[in-house]
């Protein structure tokens, strides 16, 4: 069973190098992944330009491309048979709420669902110290779980471990997409030539505190588990949408 590991924080992560290990056990694992950090390059797919692949070592690839395109490229060509499974990560960071529109980590997972694959996402939630042992351990676990009774159709896990010792966590919880507390965290500055610049995030921003959120289970020291579907559509909006009325031609 041929098992494909990507990330979004690029193939030299130690991230991605502890979830390969973790891995390695349950199949034949190929690491393809980008060859930079592709962070916040949500689902894009590189059109414009070739894309390059080199193997840095046996069954590591990287390419110079969007976590998309590697996995997409690893399914469609590269690997030597379809992968049994997607995991992408261990992402140096959160993926909770609203931010899962612009993670290059769980865009990898959806890449991997789009193609009928059972796909997983997982990031470590952290600012500056990461160690990447528990949740490489959850990992494994949760991928023995899913090799062996696969997931839902059009469904991928998101699942955020957070920074704290494996004795120290609380469990692991089913949870829902959270919501984000979008604020003033853009930050203006002026460069050396005396021309205005933007940098976007500055802050920490919060999240709407609200119970069986995935940022719940974070705060509560719990790892979180998120189905993703990858219907967007909002069938209860079916009835608003037809009281509308609207008539063409
Ligand atoms: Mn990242």
């Amino acid at each position: 069973m041929v098992i494909l590991v990507c990330n979004d924080d690029g193939i030299r992560s130690d991230g991605i190098q502890a979830l390969a290990r973790a891995v390695a056990p349950l199949g034949e694992v190929y690491v393809v992944a980008p060859d930079r950090e592709q962070s916040a390059a949500g689902h894009s797919l590189t059109l414009h330009r070739p894309l390059r692949v080199e193997e840095i070592a046996p069954r590591q690839i990287a390419i110079d491309g969007t976590p998309t395109d590697c996995v997409n490229l690893a399914v469609s060509g590269i690997l030597p048979a379809r992968p049994g499974l997607v995991v992408s990560g261990i992402n140096k960071g959160a993926n909770l709420g609203d931010d899962l529109t612009y993670s290059g980590t769980v865009s990898a997972a959806m890449e991997g669902t789009l193609l009928g694959i059972p796909s997983v996402a997982i990031s470590l939630v952290g600012r500056t110290h990461f160690d990447f042992g528990p949740a490489a351990e959850f990992a494994a676990r949760l991928v023995a779980k899913v090799l062996e009774r696969g997931l839902p159709p059009d469904t991928l896990l998101n699942v955020n471990v957070p920074d704290r010792a494996r004795c120290e966590m609380t469990g692991c919880r089913i949870t829902r997409q959270g919501k984000r507390r979008f604020g003033e965290a853009l930050v203006e500055k002026t460069d050396p030539r005396g021309k205005k610049y933007y940098w976007i995030g500055g802050d920490e921003l919060g999240f709407v505190h609200a119970p069986g959120t995935d940022y719940a289970a974070i705060l509560e020291g719990a790892v979180s588990i998120t189905p993703i579907h990858l219907d967007l559509t909002h069938y209860p909006s079916f009835e608003a949408m037809e009281r509308l009325g609207l008539d063409w031609p």
